[in-house]
């Protein structure tokens, strides 16, 4: 399997292991592989009901024909044996034909472990195997920056700089960062917003001598091996409940637009995927562009939903590539006219591609704190303010006439957001047991302001070069 880039008109000739340790392009484009690899019928039917660490090794090594199948179940297994229920990722009935599917069971209470989980030891894999070391600079909007620390933390051969809004996330995701004591972890404070800080890793990347003399490596979801991951629990979910013929459809609480990128990988995988829904909050850029094909930034706003306050979305560069025909000229146009901060059009021709797969809708922050109140008083469950903007959309879909089964993905614990949920429904979610020490844990963390320089230094230092 090789990659190209979303930017590139030549021939991708990129390998899995090489893809997945650059993180972005030279070019600043994003991998994808140049075809999609699909799992005939019986394969499909030989994964339904498998262990979940199966279904992903399988899903591996047809993304990744270079790494050897023993050390593909070796990943898989390590990545999996953490979490904390046996299906990883079950399916939890809420409605006649509706689910949630809970994607927060890893050790950081949200859906990003799911993946993280899987690069730690597969960059422990992959720089064994070249004799490397690499220093991982992070962006998050929150849930990102706990699960890398978590999943990379201790590794021998892996340092990592996370930047966090300063102030802008809640309590519990900052303390799943700065708690942990561990050697070879920085966590930057940025004065800024979340897209400040995806842009200072963006900027990083884009300076070739300082990449190389750190040897920057990413774990955002611009690193395919990110979604790959992601894409194994639409596959699982969507065995155990659709059937051919009987599609289901997915509602996607949706940021920097990795999540639902990864749903669309499943679809091509061939799994039995129907729409795919984006739910936004506030921050509602994705669902103005998708339905007027206007792609217009408007200064973020914070919501109870942090994870999702996100006005440029990374992955959106991915679909909009598939949407165009690959069109890599049209990619960086586009992509070129938003890193200036620019509104740009989605041609017709785009527009209408994604319509036919996607379709999105915005949750208010009044009818969040609505859903969470309703989801508690009909079936006792707290649910979290970003699962809640799925549900909120999902609703949405249901009386605009979407038929069939419903997954709406359940992407963090609602003990990660214990003030919105108290808010809501007057009850405070207990954290799990694994994460019962972490309010009275000391945190360290530095605050610096949003300028390249700032970061460069702190990341120089943490790399020692
Ligand atoms: C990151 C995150 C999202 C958004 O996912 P994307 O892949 O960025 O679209 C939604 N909910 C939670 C809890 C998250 O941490």
């Amino acid at each position: 399997m090789n990659y190209l880039s979303t930017r590139s008109l030549e021939p991708g000739t990129s390998r899995f292991g090489e893809v997945v340790l650059r993180g972005l392009a030279a070019d600043g484009g994003l991998y994808l592989p140049v075809q999609w690899p699909r799992l005939g019928e019986a394969q499909v039917e030989g994964l339904r009901g498998k262990p979940y660490a199966r279904v992903a090794a399988e899903v591996l090594s047809l993304f990744a024909d270079d790494l050897h199948g023993s050390d593909i179940r070796a990943v898989t297994a390590e990545a999996y044996e953490g979490f904390g229920h046996p299906a990883v990722a079950p399916l939890v009935q809420t409605g006649p034909d509706d689910f949630l599917l809970e994607l927060f069971h890893g050790p950081t209470l949200a859906f990003k472990d799911v993946a993280m989980q899987l690069l730690g030891p597969l960059f422990d894999r992959l720089l064994a195997e070249r004799d490397r070391t690499m220093t991982v600079a992070a962006a998050t909007s929150g849930d990102t920056g706990g699960a890398a620390i978590a999943a990379l933390s201790g590794r021998e051969r892996v340092r990592i700089c996370v930047l966090h809004p300063h102030e802008r996330i809640s309590e519990v995701q900052r303390r799943f960062m700065t708690t942990t004591g561990a050697p070879g972890v920085e966590n930057l404070a940025v004065q800024g917003t979340f897209d400040d800080c995806q842009g200072l890793v963006k900027d990083m990347f884009a300076d070739e001598a300082f990449r190389t003399a750190v040897s920057l490596g990413a774990v955002n979801s611009i690193n395919w091996a990110r979604i790959v991951a992601q894409s194994v629990y639409y596959l699982t979910s969507s065995l155990a409940l659709g059937q051919a013929g009987r599609p289901m459809s997915y509602c996607v609480p949706t940021g920097n637009f990795g999540d639902v990128f990864a749903g669309y990988v499943a679809k091509r995988m061939g799994a039995p995927i129907g729409r795919l829904i984006v739910a936004t909050n506030d921050n509602d850029i994705l669902d103005r562009a998708l339905r007027t094909g206007r792609h217009e930034p408007r200064a973020v706003q914070a919501t109870h939903s942090p994870s999702m306050d996100i006005q440029v979305s990374s992955n959106f560069e991915r679909l909009l590539f598939e949407a165009s025909g690959r069109d890599a000229e049209l990619v960086t146009r586009l992509m070129t006219a938003q890193r200036a901060g620019e509104a740009f059009g989605l041609p017709e021709s785009v527009r209408a591609r994604i319509s036919e797969e996607f379709s999105s809708y915005r949750a208010g922050s009044e009818e969040v704190a609505d859903r969470m109140r309703r989801a508690f008083e009909e079936t006792a469950m707290l649910i979290d303010p970003h699962t809640a903007v799925g549900l909120v959309a999902a609703d949405k879909a249901r009386a605009e006439g979407l038929e069939g089964p419903l997954v709406t993905l359940a992407t963090a614990h609602p003990a990660k957001f214990p003030g919105a949920v108290e808010a809501a429904t007057g009850r405070i979610p207990a954290l799990p047991p694994h994460a019962e020490g972490l309010m009275a844990a000391e945190e360290r963390f530095e605050v610096v302001p949003p300028r390249l320089e700032a970061v460069q230094r702190a990341v120089q230092r943490l790399a020692g070069a």
